[in-house]
């Protein structure tokens, strides 16, 4: 069923600006998806705001996408985005931030791993006028091993990007809607969110959240997928590695310099014959290695100049629920309606 023909079924009037919009990826999240209607619902029954969810369906091949149009035609504040095919979360959020329409905006993950229970908190930040309220997770409420590894990541991303990311920064944040806005202007079509965020500015502050375990389903970030976003965070914010490898050049070459001349001035002054194999080979697979390493970093950076040149859309639209921009086919900031 169309997003067009699920709006005929049931026309009801609701508000065209809203006060808060929820932005949820989904992904493979048949098991999860309803419960986290049902805790949003309940949180936000008491309170007078007009809100809506806006579901980004990042091509999940289980029942996420029947279950969630369902919950739309009970309820119009339940909206649904179909992307073509799986883009990855990133472009995920991006088609989420360009439908919503809310005064506030709200990123979540439907897992109940953010805590429902904190929306209204993420809210009052916005509304005393902050653009951007992070939310940092609690240390607490993780293993050590983890803590460990994710401040190693984000203390590493920060230092190589030097862009001001929290550590341990958490999936809920809420923002305003000129923080939005913004977001749109930034074309890049291989985007890491952490570091588009951290670079539009405004006034930014931190909200603790309690990291709870997933209600349902397995997590889609495995190691490599979290290597492969690491990288992709570094050489999209960063040229730091390029300089590294530089210097890491520059070393070897003095010291296979100074290597060349002792050996010279011993075969000249103590007429030592230059002594065989292994430090030739020993010289050649370093610079070798080294080379390689540089090309293929260079290679990483052409790669990524050569996606954007191509200027691909972020992302596709196959459907929409509840949304009246059902022509949008396009990508990142523009808009077509
Ligand atoms: N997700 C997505 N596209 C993908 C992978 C994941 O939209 O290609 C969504 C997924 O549905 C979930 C969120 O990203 O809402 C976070 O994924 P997950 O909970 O598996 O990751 P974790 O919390 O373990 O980092
Ligand atoms: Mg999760």
């Amino acid at each position: 069923m169309s997003a067009r023909t699920a709006t005929t079924v049931k026309p009801v009037a609701i508000a065209d600006q809203f006060d808060l919009s929820l932005i949820v990826c989904l992904y493979f999240e048949e098991e999860c998806v309803e419960e986290f209607v049902r805790q949003v619902q309940s949180e936000l029954k008491s309170t007078a705001m007009h809100w809506e969810i806006i579901f980004v369906d990042d091509g999940s091949r289980d029942r996420t996408v029947p279950i969630v149009s369902e919950l739309a035609v009970k309820d119009p504040r339940i909206k649904l985005v179909v992307l073509s095919r799986n883009y990855g979360k990133e472009a995920a959020i991006t088609a989420g931030i360009a439908y919503a329409t809310g005064k506030v905006m709200i990123l979540m993950d439907p897992d109940l791993q953010d805590p429902p229970d904190r929306i209204l908190d993420f809210y009052s930040e916005c509304m005393e006028g902050h653009d951007l309220v992070w939310g940092v997770r609690q240390q607490q409420s993780r293993g050590l091993i983890e803590q460990l590894f994710s401040a190693l990541f984000w203390k590493t991303l920060r230092g190589m990007t030097g862009l001001p990311i929290p550590i341990d920064v958490a999936v809920m944040r809420s923002f305003s809607k000129r923080f939005a806005d913004a977001f749109l202007l930034f074309p890049e079509s291989c985007r890491f969110i952490e570091g588009v965020f951290a670079s539009i500015g405004f006034d930014t502050t931190t909200l603790e959240v309690e990291n709870r375990p997933r209600f349902a389903g397995k997590s889609k970030f495995n190691f490599s997928k979290r290597i492969s976003l690491a990288a992709k965070a570094i050489t999209a914010f960063s040229d730091r590695p390029l300089t590294i490898t530089i210097s890491a050049g520059a070393v070897g070459l003095l010291i296979s310099l100074g290597f060349a001349i002792y050996m010279l001035c011993q075969k000249l002054f103590l007429n030592i014959g230059l002594n065989g194999w292994t430090s030739t080979i020993a010289a050649i697979v370093f610079m070798g290695s080294l080379n390689l390493i540089t090309i293929g970093l260079t290679g990483l950076y052409v790669g990524r100049v050569y996606r954007e040149v191509k200027g691909r859309p972020v992302y596709l639209v196959k459907d929409t629920w509840n949304l009246t921009k059902t022509d949008d086919m396009s990508a990142g900031g523009t808009l077509h309606e």
